[in-house]
């Protein structure tokens, strides 16, 4: 089969024939037709984080159509359209029992990032990591599913909003204009910040209330006028800088949420003396776990969650489009692996 390969760090990925994959009696073949990129992606390419065994297929945004079962498969068929759960988890351990399956002890891979993923004409996937895509979801869209949205919808359960709290989202990417979305569903007054202006006019469309430019003290004047009484309740930095968390520390109210989505691999800029005093949460919240995957695909089914995407390549082009993704796109830049 085609895929685009990667072979070293630092390197262009290579378009060339890899085998066709084998699958266990319990795993599933699917055909690629989509997969989104993410930074995440371009971390793994840079030797920044994960490090997987080379050669590796990445793409951890696909959608596709069953084309063959293992033998002990009886919940799909070929031709049934499908999304991945990432975590290939155990479903036995203390974090799989109580629902927490990102977290599991014994995870048999992550989809595009520990094995193999959709920047290929095929993956498989152990069947109870795929679910149907609905009919009326298209595969680009469907495929970001996987990251994007299943991220935004499980970062919105961790900070535990309600209806008319105020929250700002830092970084208006593939998976800040997602959370947007969520956020705005569930009745939360939403901040939008990004240093890139055309994002945050992408913000208002997705129901942003007020946008900013990352400028400190402009935000903080915007923050000291919309707080009312209650202040921001929750910031969720989809970035993951020392700045960023920073402002996210300094522009959640006492006693409110930093959720932490965006990796960098830098440190919090913060002392202990602030987070005690001002009684701050710092949550952490990576991917999801089933439900939220469960209730992603059932807020893109039913239009309230639509994520953006900027721009589609052959998997030919794969190279152009993470040059795209690395310079500030507006929304998903998705590779397009067959076009039917
Ligand atoms: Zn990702
Ligand atoms: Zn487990």
């Amino acid at each position: 089969m085609k895929a685009a390969v990667m072979l070293d760090i630092n390197q262009p990925l290579r378009v060339c024939d890899m085998p066709l994959p084998v699958i266990a009696d319990d795993e599933v073949l699917v055909e690629t037709r989509t997969s989104g990129i993410c930074g995440t992606d371009l971390h793994i390419l840079a030797g920044a984080a994960y490090v997987p065994k080379l050669p590796h297929i990445l793409g951890h945004e696909p959608a596709g159509v069953v084309v063959r079962v293992g033998r002990a498969v009886r919940n799909l068929t070929p031709g049934t359209r499908v999304v991945p759960y990432l975590f290939f988890n155990c479903h036995d351990c203390y974090y799989c029992r109580v629902g927490r399956h990102q977290q599991c002890l014994h995870l048999g891979g992550i989809l595009g990032v520990m094995c193999h993923g959709g920047f290929a004409e095929y993956f498989k996937a152990p069947a109870g990591n795929l679910f149907r895509l609905p009919d009326n979801v298209p595969f680009d869209i469907g495929g970001l599913i996987a990251d994007a949205v299943v991220t935004a919808v499980h970062a919105a359960r961790r900070a535990g909003l309600y209806a008319g709290q105020s929250a700002i989202v830092l970084g208006a990417g593939g998976v800040g204009l997602s959370l947007i979305q969520v956020l705005v569903n569930a009745g939360v007054r939403v901040v939008a910040i990004d240093r890139v202006q055309a994002k945050l006019g992408l913000a208002r469309h997705f129901g942003a209330t007020w946008t900013y430019p990352f400028a400190v003290e402009q935000v903080d004047a915007a923050i000291h006028d919309l707080a009312d009484s209650d202040g921001v309740a929750a910031v969720f930095d989809c970035v993951g800088s020392t700045p960023s968390l920073a402002a996210a520390c300094r522009w959640v109210r006492n006693g409110g949420r930093v959720v932490v989505i965006g990796e960098s691999g830098q440190p919090p800029a913060i002392t202990s003396t602030e987070i005690a005093q001002r009684e701050l949460e710092i949550i952490g919240s990576r991917n999801g776990a089933r439900q939220d995957f469960v209730e992603a695909i059932r807020l893109v089914q039913c239009g309230a969650v639509r994520p953006p995407i900027a721009a589609r390549f052959p998997l030919e082009d794969i190279n152009a489009a993470l040059g795209l993704v690395r310079s500030d796109p507006l929304g998903r830049v998705v590779v397009v692996v067959r076009d039917d």
